[in-house]
């Protein structure tokens, strides 16, 4: 794999503990796309959650640029298989 930079490469990957990962999908025009995925608590720990307020456990965003070096993601990554690479649990997800 040729990563954009050492930075994205370790954040790359679905995460399930708290922090913040980057996860590829296939995008609706059947090109890759990238998110940041933000997880606020682990989550073998969030059913232990029990509050009457509304709370986002998880957040994802769509990026079109790595938010270390700034390379066109879609452009750069274009070769590789969203559906192969071991770190993307959520490749399926659309949007
Ligand atoms: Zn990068």
């Amino acid at each position: 794999m040729n990563w954009c930079c050492s930075v994205f490469k370790q954040n790359y990957g679905d995460i399930t503990k708290r922090g913040i990962g980057i996860v590829a999908f296939s995008r609706f025009d059947g090109r890759i796309g990238f998110k940041v995925k933000f997880v606020a608590v682990d989550k073998e720990r969030q059913q232990e959650l029990n509050t009457p307020m509304r709370v986002s456990l998880e957040t994802t965003m769509g990026i079109l640029r790595c938010p270390w070096c700034g390379v066109q993601l879609d452009q750069w990554y274009k070769e590789m298989p969203v559906a192969e690479h071991p770190s993307t649990g959520r490749a399926d997800e659309s949007g």
